[in-house]
């Protein structure tokens, strides 16, 4: 008689012990959960995309190397073709990074709270996770970070960059200090640039060891999974020997392609979520019972008096899908709004006013 294996004993003990990304699958007439752009596209650029896609030989393997659509960036960014990698998201560049850099038992560091995905990843490839608490003000407690890097030696280490998801951007003297002492990759996430415009690409030349992260899903294609990284050469050399040779897929090179070609019409949908943005903040700093907390990204995040997990309820009950971050200590009573249209910013300051209450 064969003996059938107990799975549980074959899995990785690092992956066994890990708590998978969270992704709420509540349903919900107002999504505010995931830092999407609310807009659609227009019809005209809607009908240029279904051309586009006709064209698109689905039996062939896509471009290996995104040739089209890294054209179209590097003239965007002003950095050249071979500085660039596409990626399926920009998750998987991520991973990518740390399967190009971590050994068994490497240390990743980066601040907490922030993108989740830094230290999933990690644990998923036996690396170990190191964080430094960011100070009341969400800042980043520069010597603690240095001591940090001195002391246990990272090899990776993230900062994103306005930060997810407190929402802030960090000081840029702390980002450039820990550039000049640090003796690993770091990575710095903007993936929330199109609404900071603040960036760290002019230091990529000096900086050998800096890689700098992007992704065209805030803005309008999160469905694509597209991300882009930049980086030195030497760099992009190693990580496009671990990259699987067709991770960026043909419809979403066609279709980023052809977005990004008409730019301006993105850009109008980014200058009203910013507009959006301050009027939400400053709506939610009109209620009582609720702090937020300065924002330069396309969410925001805030405090409530009352209980979050109730507040979190009580908008899911009207329809109203928020991110609630209940099982972080340091983010108690917390919950993330993503700026939504005109119509779905009103509507979820009158029902969280009430459920403040
Ligand atoms: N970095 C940060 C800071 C993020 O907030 C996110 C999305 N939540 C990502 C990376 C991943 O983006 P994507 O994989 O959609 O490109």
């Amino acid at each position: 008689m064969s003996k059938l294996p107990n799975i549980i004993n074959l899995v990785k003990k690092d992956v066994r012990e890990l708590k998978p990304y969270q992704v709420e699958n509540i349903p919900c007439r107002v999504k505010l959960d995931a830092m999407e752009n609310p807009y659609h596209l227009p019809e005209s650029l809607m009908m240029k995309i279904l051309e586009g896609v006709k064209r698109v030989e689905i039996n062939r393997y896509p471009d290996s190397i995104a040739s089209r659509l890294k054209g179209i960036i590097s003239s965007d960014v002003n950095v050249p073709i071979d500085n660039i990698i596409i990626g399926n998201g920009s998750d998987e560049l991520i991973q990518l990074i740390l399967n190009t850099f971590g050994e068994n038992g490497d240390r990743v560091l980066f601040p907490t709270p922030t993108f989740s995905m830094y230290g999933i990843i990690s644990k998923s490839l036996s690396l170990k996770t190191e964080v430094i608490p960011l100070d009341e003000n969400w800042e980043l407690p520069l010597d603690k970070f240095l001591h940090k890097i001195e002391k246990n030696k990272p090899k990776v280490i993230f900062i994103s960059f306005p930060n997810n998801p407190t929402g802030n951007s960090f000081d840029r003297e702390s980002i450039i200090k820990i550039l000049q002492k640090a003796p690993c990759i770091v990575v710095i996430d903007e993936a929330y640039y199109d609404f900071s415009r603040k960036t760290f690409l002019p230091y990529l030349k000096e900086y050998k060891n800096l890689i700098i992260l992007r992704t065209l899903s805030k803005i309008g294609m999160a469905g694509l999974r597209v991300g882009y990284l930049m980086a030195d050469n030497e760099i992009c050399r190693e990580l496009n020997k671990v990259r699987l040779p067709y991770n960026s897929n043909a419809v979403s090179q066609e279709i980023a392609s052809i977005i990004l070609e008409n730019r301006v019409e993105i850009q109008k949908q980014i200058e009203a979520i910013i507009s959006e943005r301050e009027r939400l903040i400053d709506g939610l700093k009109g209620i009582k019972g609720i702090k937020p907390f300065p924002s330069e990204t396309n969410f925001i995040l805030f405090k409530t008096v009352k209980d979050g997990k109730e507040v979190f309820s009580r908008l899911a009950n009207s329809g109203i899908l928020v991110r609630n971050f209940g099982s972080d200590s340091y983010l108690k009573d917390c919950l993330r709004v993503t700026v939504g249209t005109h119509e779905e910013n009103n509507e979820f300051l009158d029902v969280i006013q009430k459920s403040v209450v």
